[in-house]
């Protein structure tokens, strides 16, 4: 199975699994961190598992299955340190430890991402960096940072449906992910409780559903349904066929869109749990025969979280004719760089997953130090387009805090790189309101850093930024 497509057999394409990755020419910017660069089509075919202890002995029959992977899945620190042994520092795990007794995400990490990580510089590690909180690098949140930023609990007409755009919705059929993001924008609904939040509580129950699809087929101008995180991985095969049904059996719905993080944390499901694989098939045929658009919606960050698994789960999903389509979130340390981000692009490209989106990270609490300032989004974009084909070129977008929806990076209508703020409108989802966007302080030079502390200058700040935008 896991090199059964000659195509993307690396002996085609690239160096054979196992040479060490060549690197590639870097682009305008040296790389902020010290991963192996690797080309976007040297996908990593080589037993990487064998150097975590306890994955030391697992055979690459085991490894690629689901199942093994859902049963090593780790959920705690102890777990992490019998699966790591010493391969980390204790200096490390305590640091851990800490930074989870400070973070709104449970642990959840699977076998296959755990591996991906390169353990002899975890610091810097792009797939550790998004899984794991360090205390050490930790940064006290934003002043202007709210729970929910994004206000999706204020455009909720039923619980977990969020009806904010006149023709679609989002509809949250479970809380469960296989992994936990530390950076989740749902951190106020998903996942398990932790020592700093008590989660909204969305139960998959019929009963809520039933609510949500009267709430969907009462709504004429409604027509494209996102069913979203919690994960379409932790939806049962009967699960997916019933929501699937019931949606595109309303004649108002024209598309719908399955999101998953799973092909990033476990491609093996696609590849060995065949009667979910079916499910997901049998709707997206479904959706065929009524002239209506079913697709995935997937969420990989870095090129490191591709391998040779994804390649050939996505080659399986290609063949049933299921396109996938990829949300990245631009995260410091992980792919806020020239080269990750279009090694990232042209990676997702090469496995047939569309870029679609990258999102600036949102103001959620406990993860400051992911964000980055609007400025380097829009490097990025002016960077990536051109790069590859137009339709493989991701929208830069900022989901505006306080519910404005998403914005197109290069539109604010003020931005003072200065103060760090920026003022967004849109008129065809708030009219006549106005969003702020707020840099991270520690983006900022020292002067203005300083002002931030005290709240008579922000106010000044924050009326000045408003005035302008109304000039
Ligand atoms: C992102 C989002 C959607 C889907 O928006 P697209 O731009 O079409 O991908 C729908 N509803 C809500 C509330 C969203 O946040
Ligand atoms: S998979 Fe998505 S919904 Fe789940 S924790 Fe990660 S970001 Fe949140």
């Amino acid at each position: 199975m896991h090199t059964s497509n000659p195509v993307l057999d690396p002996e085609h394409v690239d160096p054979p699994a196992n040479s060490a990755f060549p690197p590639i020419p870097s682009l305008t910017e040296p790389s902020t961190f010290n991963q192996p660069k690797t080309d976007h089509r040297t996908l990593r075919r080589d037993e990487f598992w064998r150097d975590v202890p306890a994955y030391e002995k697992a055979t690459s029959a085991e490894f690629g299955d689901h199942k093994w992977q859902q049963r090593h899945t780790v959920t705690s620190v102890k777990q992490l340190r019998e699966t790591l042994g010493s391969r980390v520092t204790e200096a490390f795990f305590e640091d851990l430890e800490a930074g989870i007794a400070h973070a709104p995400m449970a642990l959840r990490i699977s076998p296959y991402l755990l591996a991906l990580i390169d353990w002899s510089a975890p610091m810097a590690d792009p797939i550790r960096t998004q899984f794991l909180p360090l205390r050490s690098q930790q940064q006290a949140d934003h002043p202007m940072l709210r729970f929910d930023s994004l206000n999706e609990r204020e455009d909720s007409p039923v619980a977990g449906l969020t009806h904010r755009y006149p023709d679609k919705a989002l509809f949250l059929p479970q809380p469960s992910c296989p992994v936990y993001c530390r950076f989740c924008t749902r951190s106020y609904a998903v996942g398990n409780d932790t020592d700093v939040i008590e989660k909204m509580k969305l139960p998959a129950t019929a009963a809520r559903w039933e609510e949500a699809f009267a709430y969907i087929a009462s709504q004429p101008q409604l027509e494209d349904i996102v069913i979203s995180g919690g994960d379409t991985y932790n939806l049962s095969a009967g699960h997916i066929e019933t929501i699937g049904r019931r949606l595109l059996g309303m004649p108002n719905i024209r598309r719908i869109r399955f999101a998953t993080k799973g092909l990033c944390v476990l491609p093996q499901k696609i590849l060995t749990d065949n009667a979910w694989l079916d499910a997901l098939t049998g709707v997206v045929e479904l959706g065929r025969k009524l002239h209506k658009d079913v697709v995935v919606h997937t969420h990989f960050n870095h090129a490191n979280e591709i391998t040779g698994f994804t390649a050939d789960a996505l080659g399986r999903m290609t063949e049933r004719g299921i396109h996938v389509r990829c949300q990245t979130v631009l995260q410091h340390g992980v792919n806020d760089s020239i080269d990750a981000m279009t090694l990232l692009v042209r990676r997702l490209s090469f496995i047939n997953v569309h870029p679609y989106y990258v999102y600036v990270h949102d103001m959620v609490p406990g993860v400051e130090d992911l964000r980055t300032p609007l400025h380097v989004a829009q490097k990025l974009e002016r960077h990536v387009r051109g790069a590859t084909a137009g339709f493989n070129t991701p929208s830069f977008v900022l989901d505006a805090p306080g519910g404005g929806g998403k914005r197109d990076v290069h539109t604010a209508d003020v931005y003072d790189r200065e103060t760090g703020i920026s003022v967004f409108t849109a008129p065809s989802v708030k009219a006549g309101r106005k969003f702020l966007f707020f840099d991270p302080i520690s983006s900022l030079g020292s002067d203005w850093q300083r002002r931030w502390t005290q709240p008579a200058e922000r106010r000044a700040m924050i009326d000045d930024a408003l005035a302008r935008a109304d000039a």
